[in-house]
């Protein structure tokens, strides 16, 4: 059993990350376990006074409606630093002042935690230290592999938390809750019976002030490379035996390590386009490339849609095309899976053939059954009808969910060191196309469904 974290260090407190998603995470938690002793040590390079880091906490704070309880234990024992995290002499004193086990969360820009990875080396870690990072994991597997080969010099892998908040324990296990506690879906989950699987990601908000991040990464990097891999890895995984993370985490490397673009064909199996300028819900969005920080030359992509396949028994001719956007018509997170036809429907009955569709929507978390019923008046008129559901919200935001993975020294949720290296592995061809230009760059205004070419996801 991994000794219990007592002391949260935060490098890159002063930062977007820290106060905008970590810190409301880390209020929402201490609300929901008011008992549960942490006391949190920030550090950045910024000069923060101790009544201007308290008043960052507070306000992080009441963004998560943090009870006052605990707004009021954490502050009376935070402290903030001013520190270059780069520099063994300040990393040292920031160790020395973490009581019991520390968790190590680097809010950091990437080049930054390579670097205080290289300094860790150099300093004693207390027994049982764990690292959590955020993404990007590395730009491509090369440099995934070496920063993983830095992280592992330092503390066992389990100790090492990679952050996808897209991996909440709600979405998790109400994917795996759908599939394996329910006798109707399971024998259905292969190619059998599915035709294909979408994973779609849109966004109707455009760069928003980003670019120093976005315009290097693109809707590739940052939604397909990353989270919805990971999705699709929960849901098209072999059964584990468990959902701890060893059972969890093997499960979806098996099924990543089988997948790889669709035919081998990056210039068949992907598309790629940028947003000109237009109106999404009544709001003029100017054209990408005329946000500020952006440089038209990176031919950064805001919409990608790339279809894999995965090489098993269970999956082997069905297509997961996976999809995500910004500045696009409407807000659409939902997993679609569409079931073949049936072999025959009887002579005499008419109407509505359309295939079975599951629909599972992510964030509110709903899903909804499309299927074919004899609706009212003729009776042998078929009618499409949804049957609804919803998981329900978690307890926590999502950033909360991966936090308390982190404080419990579970690793189930986070992503493992193989894991994002493959996930690099099974992009890298789609980059490289990219790169050399072989599959065009489109362009659709913002606030509709992308180019006016591409066929729509139903
Ligand atoms: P910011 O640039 O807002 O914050 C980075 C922080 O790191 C700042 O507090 C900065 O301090 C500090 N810092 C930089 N260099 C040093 C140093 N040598 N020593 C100590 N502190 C240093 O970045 P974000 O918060 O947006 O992102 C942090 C990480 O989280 C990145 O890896 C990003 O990719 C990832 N991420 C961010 C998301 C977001 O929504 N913001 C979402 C998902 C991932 P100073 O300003 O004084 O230099």
């Amino acid at each position: 059993m991994a000794p219990s974290i007592s002391t949260l260090l935060v490098l890159g407190a002063s930062g977007d990350l820290a106060s905008r998603l970590l810190l409301p995470a880390l209020g929402q938690l201490l609300t929901l376990h008011p008992d549960r002793p942490l006391r949190l040590i920030g550090a950045g390079r910024e000069k923060l006074t101790h009544a201007q880091w308290q008043a960052t906490v507070k306000k992080s704070f009441t963004t998560a409606e943090a009870s006052a309880a605990a707004v009021d234990q954490l502050l009376a024992t935070t402290v903030y630093r001013t520190a270059d995290v780069t520099a063994p002499a300040e990393m040292e004193r920031l160790l020395a002042e973490c009581a019991g086990t520390p968790a190590i969360y680097f809010a950091l820009p990437p080049v930054v935690t390579a670097l205080a990875c290289d300094v860790l080396a150099e300093v004693a870690l207390p027994e049982g230290t764990v690292l959590a990072l955020e993404k990007p994991f590395g730009v491509d597997e090369a440099s995934a592999r070496a920063l993983n080969a830095r992280l592992q010099k330092l503390v066992p892998e389990d100790q090492i938390h990679r952050v996808d908040h897209f991996l909440g324990r709600s979405t998790v296990l109400n994917l795996a809750g759908l599939r394996f506690a329910n006798r109707i879906f399971e024998p259905l989950w292969n190619n059998n019976h599915i035709e294909r699987v979408d994973i779609v990601y849109d966004e109707q908000l455009g760069l928003e002030g980003r670019a120093g991040y976005y315009d290097h990464a693109g809707a590739l990097v940052d939604m397909i490379q990353s989270h919805l891999l990971q999705v699709m890895a929960i849901l098209a995984m072999e059964p584990p035996s468990s959902l701890g993370a060893a059972d969890l985490r093997d499960a979806k490397g098996i099924l990543l390590r089988a997948t790889r673009v669709r035919g081998g064909s990056a210039a068949r199996s992907s598309r790629r386009a940028r947003y000109a300028a237009g109106t999404v819900d009544s709001h003029a969005l100017p054209a990408y490339v005329d946000e500020s920080g952006v440089d038209p030359e990176n031919d950064t992509e805001t919409l990608a849609e790339v279809t894999f396949e995965i090489n098993t028994w269970r999956w082997t001719g069905v297509p997961f095309t996976l999809r995500s956007g910004k500045g696009l018509e409407a807000r659409r997170r939902e997993i679609v899976i569409t079931f073949r036809a049936v072999p025959h429907l009887p002579t005499g009955l008419h109407g509505h053939e359309a295939p079975t569709v599951l629909r599972i929507f992510l964030a509110p978390d709903e899903m909804s059954l499309e299927l074919n019923l004899n609706g009212p008046g003729d009776p042998y008129e078929l009618e499409r009808v949804s049957l609804g559901a919803t998981f329900g919200p978690g307890q926590l935001l999502a950033h909360g969910e991966v936090l308390e993975g982190i404080l419990d020294g579970d690793p189930s949720l986070s992503v493992r060191g193989d894991t994002a290296e493959e996930c690099w592995r099974i992009v890298a061809p789609v980059l490289a196309a990219w790169r050399a230009d072989k599959v065009p760059l489109d362009e659709y205004a913002a606030g509709t469904q992308g180019p006016s070419n591409w066929t729509p996801i139903a």
